[in-house]
């Protein structure tokens, strides 16, 4: 079990480095610093280490998402289907197997503090000054860190709107969906961001209605076209309804159901309402004007390429300093930025960030899109390979899904990669270890030997069929 430390009033001790926040920014840091010899304490409010990450985002939205997928594959597969009907599944009954990873990913994560001597204290931070930092625990005992560094790595938090109930039994975030405890048949999610999208994908895998408002006019804007097309295209299949450049007028809520009114005029009756717009940093109620930090209008801090606030030793990373609110850039960034408070020289900033999107199917991309490619004039060519030709696709059954890489047509070097379709967002890291490398050609892909039958197998496919476009 990790060092946790009891808070008792007036207890006082001195570190080198306090972390706030123990999702992957603040883990990432505290290994770093704890591994360059500092005395190290982490803080965090839950009872349990692994922050937002593993309690209420990244963890067990992929784990709900896997048992989804897992019901969807048994009841297409007709040898399965003869077993019985697959009655259907509730979302308390699929949240079951979230809660188990969830646990052990925090066994996991809490295993690292102590192996590393990392104190670790539960209770509300509070910066009293450049080198304190309180702890208050629910009885208002407090505990006193001195520190000679800071990081802030607290995360963020689904931005609520006024106007919205959010204690309403019927009206929930993506922090609370996860307590749903009742059954119903129909949701609506409004935001179509990635948490917007995942989360249809959930629910319309369990069978329910989902109208998925969008804000935008179109799904992910970001996305190369042909994927945006594809992601939109099937949800749509799967029975999702799409409603894109709406904006919510009201909500009303009863007992038994809610309904949204759109300023379009549309009116939109459901058992319930998942509200997947926006996050918020974590920086309210934290102390930060007693050290002269002012985050921005969405609670997020400012940092520059050390990942440094404003103020010389408080660094920050994280949801908390905004793009990208990924688990897989927090947890680099921490470590960036426990990298230059240890006084390493030329540590590179997280930059190049590929895009894992946990939808039914997958999407994953690294570089850079067909329309980026097209405004550059850079004189590009497109490789493609359907899941459908690939034999491993055929043998799990997952023939949904395409690869697609774009090359430059003189010099052959990757310049994009997008995939959508089971497995895409591991598929991706092939593609990105090949940009990233000395030696960036597609040949790569034709003068390697892959495994056989796998999904690597696409790349070759993609190639050759890239290679014939060119003259
Ligand atoms: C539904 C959902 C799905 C997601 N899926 C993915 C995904 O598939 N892949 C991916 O890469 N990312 C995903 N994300 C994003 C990812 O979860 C976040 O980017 C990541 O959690 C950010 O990590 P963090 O270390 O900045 O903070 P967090 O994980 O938010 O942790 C911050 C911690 O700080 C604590 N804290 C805050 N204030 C204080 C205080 N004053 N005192 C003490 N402790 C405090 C909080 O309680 C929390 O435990 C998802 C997010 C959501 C919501």
């Amino acid at each position: 079990m990790p060092r946790k430390k009891e808070v008792v009033s007036g207890n006082f001790s001195k570190y080198d480095a306090v972390v706030i926040g123990s999702g992957p920014a603040g883990e990432g840091a505290a290994m770093k610093l704890a591994k360059s010899g500092k005395r190290v304490a982490i803080v965090d409010i839950r009872e349990q280490l692994g922050g937002n990450c593993t309690h209420v985002g990244t963890i067990p939205s992929k784990a709900l998402r896997q048992t989804v997928s897992s019901i969807i594959r048994y009841q297409r597969d007709p040898m399965f289907k003869k077993v019985g009907d697959w009655k259907q599944f509730t979302m308390k009954q699929v949240l079951r197997n979230a809660h188990k990873v969830i646990q052990q990913q925090v066994d996991t994560h809490s295993r690292f503090y102590d192996r590393n001597n990392i104190d670790v204290f539960h209770g509300r931070a509070y910066i009293q000054d450049k080198s304190t930092v309180l702890i208050f625990s629910d009885d208002g005992i407090k505990e006193t860190l001195s520190f000679k560094q800071l990081v802030l790595a607290t995360g963020s938090r689904p931005y609520h709107p006024q106007g919205l109930d959010f204690n309403h039994p019927r009206v929930f975030d993506s922090d609370k969906i996860l307590d749903l405890d009742f059954p119903i048949h129909k949701i609506i999610i409004y935001g179509a961001g990635v948490i917007g999208c995942e989360y249809a994908s959930i629910f319309i895998g369990l069978d329910h209605k989902v109208d998925l408002i969008n804000t935008q006019h179109q799904l992910l804007s970001y996305l190369d076209d042909e994927i945006a097309d594809a992601l939109s295209y099937h949800l749509r299949e799967q029975g999702v309804l799409i409603r894109h450049n709406e904006q919510i007028e009201r909500l009303e809520t009863f007992d038994d159901h809610v309904v949204m009114h759109l300023q379009s005029g549309k009116k939109i009756k459901a058992d319930a309402i998942l509200w997947c717009n926006g996050r918020s940093g974590n920086t309210d109620g934290l102390g930060l004007e007693n050290v002269g930090i002012t985050p921005n209008s969405r609670g997020q801090l400012a940092v520059n390429d050390q990942y440094q606030t404003e103020v010389e030793n408080v660094y920050a990373a994280g949801d908390v300093i905004g793009w990208p609110s990924l688990a897989s850039a927090a947890y680099d960034q921490g470590r960036c930025a426990g990298s230059n408070m240890s006084g390493e020289k030329d540590v590179k900033p997280v930059k190049d960030i590929p895009t894992g999107i946990y939808t039914i199917p997958e999407i994953s991309f690294f570089g850079k899109t067909e329309s980026q490619l097209t405004a550059e004039k850079i004189p590009y060519e497109v490789g493609q390979a359907s899941f459908r030709h690939l034999a491993r696709a055929q043998i799990t059954g997952d023939t949904t899904g395409e690869l697609k890489i774009l090359f430059h047509r003189d010099t052959l070097e990757l310049l994009g990669v997008h995939c959508f379709g089971n497995n895409a967002a591991e598929i991706i890291h092939i593609g990105q270890a090949v940009m990233q490398s000395g030696n960036n050609t597609i040949k790569y892909f034709v003068e390697t030997t892959f495994n056989y039958p796998t999904m690597a197998e696409a790349y070759r496919v993609a190639t050759l069929n890239g290679m014939n476009r060119l003259f």
